[in-house]
This record gives structure tokens, C-alpha cells and sequence, in this order.
């Protein structure tokens, strides 16, 4: 069976109505990123970047999985797949992918502060996605997306998202360029190439293998050696036609 590695990024939930990165109307046209995304910031203004997380996390639990997260989890009919994302959001989860590697952390997740290894789910979570995915109300769901100032782990540290941080390193990106190496085809969809290390994901397949790239925009593929099919599309349009097409050729 062949095997299918798909690297997402902000783009693949755009469709979701989550805000890009890099797009003017994204998130972060709204925030600077040292004053909610860097280690520092966590220090010196730990009640900023934990509110941020928790409105990141009530949105979240708003927004639903889109035909390219569905189109992305149907090709494990008929390949192997493991999908790479850079994305914090469970929408790969919720559409129904099995192997999920994230680079960037998880908001479904909180860490110790001083244990990088102690990481938690947060309780609830996945019966909030739901029962808010059923109609109910986001706000009955406080303990699951609002993490206390002073929260704690069971060794008495305290807790943060499990994001990286702008500065931070990357500790899933060796583990994911190993995936990526094994790779018979590589897709790639909705991301800038811009953040690193995980744009270098790209350099880590074999060079014999086909590359296809989902965006509406595109991104820098002068350095990449391989031969790359662009599909200029929104996620939702590009990548169900190219998983059906990679579906009926499997
Ligand atoms: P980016 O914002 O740098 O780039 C987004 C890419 O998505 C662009 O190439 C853009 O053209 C494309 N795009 C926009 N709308 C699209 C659509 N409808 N369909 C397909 N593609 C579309 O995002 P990045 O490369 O992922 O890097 C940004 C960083 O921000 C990542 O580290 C990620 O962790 C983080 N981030 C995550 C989320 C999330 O979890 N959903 C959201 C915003 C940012």
C-alpha cells in the first residue's frame, strides 16, 4: 500500500472560518505576536497569553471539521496516510484521521511549565466538541476552555498551552521529517512555507516523489527538487478533487 503524507497549515481550516496567519484578514492583523505567542510574553504577561488561548479554545469548539479535513481522512481507504499539521486546532481528529502529528502543539492540551513531557488533555473536551457540535451552548463548556490563571498539574506545577511559542523549539519536527521521509507522495495544502523549522518539512521526502500543493496562493516553490502539482484552490475545492483523483488511481 502506498503511503500518503499530508502537511497542513493555517489553510486547511480556513474553510473551518479559523483565521489564517499571514492572510490580512488573519488572526494576527489583530495582536502582536511577542505579546501573546513568545516565552517572554508567558512571563511578564501570563494573563494576556492565557486569555488568548482560551478564546482560542472557544472558537475551537464552535468550528467544525470542512470537506478538505473529510477529503484528507477518506484517503486512508486506500493508502497509508499520515498527516503532519501545523495547525493547534483537533479538526483532523474530528474529521477522522488516524495518524496525526502536530508540530505546533495542541489547545486541546495543557503542559507543566517546567516539564516540557507532562502534557495533559483537558478533560471534557471531546464530549464539549459534541455536545456543542449538537446545539448546545459553548458557554456551559467554561472548564473545558478556560484555563484558570493559576491552574496546576497533580506535581503542583503550573500549566500553559501546549503550543510552541515563537523561539521555542520544535520537538515533533525530527519524528515528522522521519514520517516525511517515508513518504510515496507528499501533499501539502494551505500553508505559506514561511514558518520554520516546519517549512523544511518539504526537503525531507525522497526527491523521485510527485508533490501536490493545495493554496489559493503561491506559496515559494523555487528551492523544492521534486516535481510539484499546484492546485490553485481553497482547501475545500482543491483537496477533495485531488483525494478523489488520488483515490481512483490508488
Ligand atoms: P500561514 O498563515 O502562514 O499561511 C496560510 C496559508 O493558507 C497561505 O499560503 C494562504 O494562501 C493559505 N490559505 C488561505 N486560505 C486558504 C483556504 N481557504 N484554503 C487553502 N489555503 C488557504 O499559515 P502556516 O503556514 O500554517 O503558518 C502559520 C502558523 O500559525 C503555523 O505555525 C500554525 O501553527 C499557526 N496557526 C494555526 C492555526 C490553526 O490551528 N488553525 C490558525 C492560524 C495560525
Amino acid at each position: 500500500m502506498k503511503k500518503i503524507v499530508v502537511f497542513t497549515g493555517a489553510g486547511v481550516s480556513a474553510d473551518s472560518g479559523i483565521a489564517t496567519f499571514r492572510d490580512s484578514d488573519g488572526l494576527w492583523a489583530n495582536y502582536r505576536i511577542e505579546d501573546v505567542c513568545t516565552p517572554e510574553a508567558l512571563v511578564h504577561n501570563r494573563p494576556t497569553v492565557i486569555d488568548f488561548y482560551n478564546i482560542r479554545r472557544r472558537e475551537l469548539l464552535q468550528k467544525r471539521a470542512n470537506p478538505a479535513h473529510t477529503a484528507i481522512a477518506s484517503l486512508e481507504q486506500a493508502y497509508e496516510v499520515e498527516v503532519i499539521t501545523q495547525n493547534i486546532d483537533d479538526l483532523h481528529e474530528r474529521a477522522g484521521s488516524t495518524k496525526i502529528t502536530h508540530l505546533h502543539g495542541e489547545l486541546s492540551k495543557l503542559r507543566s511549565l517546567s516539564h516540557a513531557d507532562r502534557i495533559y488533555a483537558i478533560e471534557g473536551w471531546q464530549e464539549a466538541v459534541k455536545a456543542v457540535e449538537a446545539g448546545q451552548d459553548v458557554d456551559c463548556y467554561a472548564r473545558v476552555w478556560k484555563q484558570a490563571l493559576d491552574a496546576k498539574d497533580p506535581y503542583g506545577d503550573l500549566l500553559r498551552p501546549h503550543v510552541v511559542f515563537f523561539g521555542e523549539s520544535v520537538p515533533n519536527y525530527d519524528p515528522a521529517c522521519r514520517i516525511a521521509s517515508t513518504a510515496d507522495i507528499l501533499v501539502v495544502c494551505g500553508t505559506s512555507l514561511a514558518v520554520y523549522p516546519a517549512a523544511s518539512l518539504v526537503f525531507a521526502v525522497r526527491k523521485d516523489i510527485p508533490v501536490y500543493l493545495v493554496d489559493p496562493a503561491r506559496p515559494d516553490l523555487s528551492r523544492i527538487a521534486n516535481s510539484v502539482h499546484f492546485i490553485q484552490k481553497r482547501a475545500a475545492e482543491g483537496m477533495v478533487e485531488l483525494c478523489e483523483n488520488l483515490l481512483r488511481e490508488a
